[in-house]
């Protein structure tokens, strides 16, 4: 029998907490033992390759990594979304692996842009979200503010599952609403993880709050928080170790374990024998010595044993996954057995590519993984034309891994590659040189937007295209790409051929 799944992600703007909650709920579940290791790990896989020299500089992770921690007989799957403003898609894909996330507040900023963004995404696939409101230990703001911000701006019922008593210099601990039981600081460094509900005298202040709470918000449902409708809302701080482990409890009791996944020609359910899975991730030369890369599947069906054979859905050629690796918080482990909700690496050699579908019998597809209409648009100008060939592969690997889009322009010879954030940029660059030794350099192009476009009738599309051809290229899977000036003009040039259609994402 197989302990119950929870994969989920947490989204936060930077700073709110997520680095310093994640230690906390790894050491809540025994998977790490001093808080501390998740940097000091990060720090020793920095230095391995060149790349990340930028997240050194920046004091910033660009890779997103997954963990697991065992709780109460329950299996934790964390997949780490990178936390910088500039973030890529691959932030967007792995909300694709998850059943729930868990969203970070710092209590005295509120709802800030990337939590917005990123819940954003959440919302579109209904991903269901437990919030976490942290740093109650330091002056926050009033909490019915912040709940009530919480509910404006993500248009999201608010449950409050624990009411803080008073913040900052004042604060006293935290309240379970629904039991009454206290967690009090302790000792000097205030911290207190179990919970007493003895001798608390609770101030007229607090005790009215707390009233007009009960009146003010709707009771927790399970249903809508799964359908994505409420957000039950926790308060703690991470630091302080406070709340933590209600949170890994509402997991447990209200998260989805693993959900059936959007596939053609049918949703697949987690019962379903046969293996399946996709693959949300991939990223290339962990270790520049070797030109390896690991693909990152999601378990959607099935028990996956080490060696199956899995055909992907994109090369239709099977392969034998024969060192498969499960990512513990600690080390790599190579898996021998996983289960729907589990993350797997795969080793391969560039075989694997975000969005295939693997399954055990072919003919599954999963569907949803989005491609994103690059926001920021570069020529990339070689500066040696005798590395064209490199500087194809190059752009080709990290189109593949989701770090940038290239596209290639029916005429003119200098190719174009969009992202999402700038960062994307220097990574781009830092990494050619360092691994391709490719030198080369970005300049302006006359294009600041890209659609994928398509008809019913092939004869639409190439009239289209015949006469755009100077704004037309293909990406790197040589599907149609209209580049625009500016997203006006992807308005005015859509209403002129209403046949066509102008997408901004490209599900693949
Ligand atoms: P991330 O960027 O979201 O990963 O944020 P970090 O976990 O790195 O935290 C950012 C800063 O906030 C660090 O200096 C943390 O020590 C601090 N911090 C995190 N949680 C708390 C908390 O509960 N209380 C206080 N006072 N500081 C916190």
């Amino acid at each position: 029998m197989t302990s119950p799944r929870r994969t989920f992600a947490i989204i936060s703007h930077p700073d709110a907490g997520k680095t310093t909650l994640t230690e906390k709920l790894l050491v809540a579940g025994g998977a790490i033992h001093l808080a501390g290791e998740v940097k000091a790990r990060g720090q020793n896989r920095r230095a391995r390759s060149d790349w990340m020299k930028i997240e050194q500089q920046r004091g910033i992770s660009v890779t997103s990594s997954v963990m697991t921690f065992e709780r109460d007989g329950i299996t934790f799957n964390l997949l780490d979304t990178p936390g910088h403003e500039d973030f890529s898609e691959d932030t967007y894909r792995t909300l694709t692996a998850v059943d729930s996330a868990v969203m970070v507040i710092d209590a005295a900023k509120g709802i800030e842009p990337q939590t917005r963004k990123l819940f954003e995404v959440c919302r579109l696939r209904s991903v269901p979200i437990i919030t976490f409101v942290n740093k109650v230990d330091r002056e926050g703001r009033p909490v019915f503010e912040l709940l009530d911000e919480i509910a404006d701006m993500l248009a999201l019922d608010v449950c409050p599952m624990s009411w803080p008593i008073g913040m900052g210099g004042e604060f006293e601990g935290v309240m379970e609403l629904a039991t009454g039981k206290v967690s009090r600081p302790e000792g000097d460094s205030r911290t207190f993880q179990g919970k007493i509900d003895t001798g608390v005298t609770l101030s007229d202040k607090i005790t009215e709050e707390i009233e007009l709470a009960g009146i003010g918000y709707p009771t927790f449902d399970a249903e809508a928080y799964r359908n994505g409708d409420l957000t039950p809302v926790y308060f703690g701080s991470a630091l302080k170790d406070f709340g933590v482990t209600d949170l890994i409890d509402a997991l447990a009791d209200y998260a989805p374990p693993p959900r059936p996944q959007p596939a053609e020609p049918a949703p697949v359910s987690p019962d379903e024998p046969d293996v399946t899975g996709f693959i949300f991730k991939v990223q290339a030369n962990m270790d520049p010595n070797h030109r390896d890369r690991i693909a990152f599947m999601r378990l959607c069906s099935g028990t996956f044993k080490r060696g199956m054979k899995l055909t992907p859905s994109g090369s239709g050629k099977p392969i034998a996954v024969h060192s498969p690796i499960l990512f513990f918080a600690q080390n790599r482990e190579i898996a021998d057995e996983a289960f729907p909700g589990d993350i797997i690496g795969i080793p391969n050699h560039g075989t694997l590519r975000v969005g295939d579908t693997l399954a055990e019998k072919p003919g599954v597809r999963f569907t949803g993984l989005p491609n994103f209409a690059p926001e920021i648009l570069r020529r990339v100008i070689l500066k040696d034309p005798t590395k064209t060939k490199q500087l194809r592969k190059a752009l080709d690997d990290m189109a593949e891994e989701g770090v940038t889009q290239v596209f290639y322009p029916e005429i003119g010879s200098n190719w174009i590659i969009g992202v999402v954030g700038q960062l994307q940029l220097e990574v781009l660059l830092s990494r050619l040189d360092a691994e391709y030794k490719v030198a080369a350099g970005l300049e302006h192009a006359p294009f600041d937007t890209a659609r994928w476009v398509s008809a019913d009738e092939a004869a639409d599309l190439k009239a289209f295209t015949d006469i755009n051809r100077a704004a037309m290229a293909k990406d790197r899977d040589g599907n149609p790409v209209f580049l625009a000036k500016t997203a006006w003009e992807v308005g005015y040039v859509a209403d002129r051929y209403p046949k066509v259609k102008f997408a901004a994402t490209r599900e693949r």
